[in-house]
């Protein structure tokens, strides 16, 4: 390797702090120098085929000529400007894309910095629709367990206790409820008593409950399972019936990842509020987005008080003008037909998998594959078996996973289910 990237690497070992890493002996990093369509370039001249969308957001892939061009034609009029008093058309074109693509219902878009910004800002939604109406009481939360909703401290309030890698913090956090995970697979067999308990808690606790706050379909970073539509159908009927919100976070399965643009779409429901990120800008920008009905709006303004939150960097324009152009690229593509050619090869190339010793199961959604094993696996080894093929995959604890880009071809696609496979041996 060159002099230069060594002394770079140097810098980043003894001074840059990486995601869920050591502070002081961090874990081997690849020096990353472009990325374009599904490939990375690293430093030394190597290349590796992306199967994760820097964590689900690069779904058209790398340096995309129309979000260059989005984004450039942006900076000539201007990068930013504070979102208090004043408005712009980057955002207010994003807002009438996102009121024309989300879930019915949705009439009110507060745009923020990054998912688990959303999510407190959905929080705040919840508990001031109900201090509106002289409920006061009205301020926990039900999650689901192995759920995930970020990193700041009301979102890790409602990760899973133990799975949600902030039991270090569990004295410091607010006590919500926490319902078992869904256990019915999305295509198994319906069964009303994977409810039972979540339905119990409701009767018990509806006096005191704002929301109940789920990732719909998809349960990601707290062990990447699909769970039954009937699920999610169950629990929009039961928020009607005890007088509880339903906060559907979406910020990973927003987008089409999953099949459809949203996932609530599988079970034919609309959230009260929801939460968007991640490939909302297609992985160029951080930006997120917490929406919510038209009488949740009117409620909350009813008592006279203002939405309680507003970020320096609301709305930046930025942002907003890529967001904008991804979701032109996205719905001038035929994405569903990328998403279940990727669904049909996934199942087709990674089903083998299933026939190693080391591997429990094997699933797929839509563009998301993954292989779960026995038991956790020496992750800098496997990270370093599965770079050496080629291929950019990040394991998370006894999950091999991928989520690719939509435009990712049979061939590279390929290369990612195969390198599993050997890695997996
Ligand atoms: C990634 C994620 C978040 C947090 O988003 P950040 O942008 O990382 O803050 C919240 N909820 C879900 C479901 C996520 O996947």
């Amino acid at each position: 390797m060159q002099q230069a990237s060594l002394s770079l690497l140097d810098t980043d070992y003894h001074h840059l702090l990486h995601p869920y890493t050591d502070m002081m002996s961090p874990q081997p990093v690849e020096l990353v120098t472009s990325a374009s369509g599904c490939r990375l370039t690293l430093a030394d001249g190597r290349e590796l085929i992306d199967g994760m969308s820097s964590w689900w957001a690069a779904i058209h892939g790398y340096n995309h000529p129309r979000l260059n061009q989005a984004l450039t034609d942006q900076t000539k009029s201007m990068a930013h400007v504070m979102f208090g008093g004043l408005t712009h058309e980057p955002a207010i074109r994003l807002c009438r894309q996102l009121l024309e693509c989300v879930p019915e219902g949705l009439e009110k878009v507060f745009l923020c910095d990054s998912g688990s910004v959303s999510v407190e800002v959905s929080i705040k939604m919840a508990i001031q629709y109900w201090y509106s109406q002289g409920l006061t009481e009205k301020k926990k939360f039900i999650a689901l367990r192995r759920g995930y909703h970020g990193d700041t401290f009301g979102a890790m309030s409602l990760c899973d206790p133990v799975t949600g890698m902030h039991h270090l913090f569990a004295e410091t956090l607010t006590p919500q409820l926490f319902a078992p995970a869904p256990t019915v697979a999305f295509d198994a067999q319906w069964d009303p008593g994977d409810i039972a308990e979540l339905a119990q808690m409701l009767e018990t606790h509806q006096q005191e409950v704002a929301a109940i706050v789920l990732e719909p379909i998809i349960q990601g970073a707290g062990g990447m399972f699909f769970y039954s539509p009937q699920y999610l159908g169950a629990v929009r009927e039961l928020c009607n019936k005890h007088n509880v919100l339903l906060i559907a976070d979406e910020i990973a399965t927003g987008f089409g990842r999953s099949g459809k643009l949203f996932a609530c779409e599988h079970a034919h429901i609309s959230p009260d509020i929801m939460c968007i990120g991640k490939a909302l800008t297609g992985g160029y920008m951080t930006m997120a987005a917490t929406l919510c009905t038209e009488k949740i709006a009117q409620t909350i303004s009813a008592s006279g008080l203002p939405l309680m939150h507003g970020p320096t960097f609301m709305a930046n324009p930025l942002a907003c003008a890529v967001a904008s152009a991804s979701l032109e690229v996205l719905f001038s593509s035929d994405w569903q037909a990328n998403v279940s050619r990727i669904e049909h090869q996934l199942n087709l190339e990674l089903t083998p998998c299933r026939q190693l010793p080391a591997v429990k199961s094997v699933r797929v959604l839509g563009a998301i594959g993954v292989v779960e094993l026995e038991s956790e696996p020496d992750a800098a080894c496997l990270q370093s078996k599965l770079t050496e093929q080629g291929v950019w995959i990040r394991p998370f604890g006894k999950l091999v996973y991928i989520m690719p880009p939509y435009i990712i071809s049979p061939q590279e696609l390929s290369k990612l289910t195969s390198a599993i496979y050997n890695a997996c041996q």
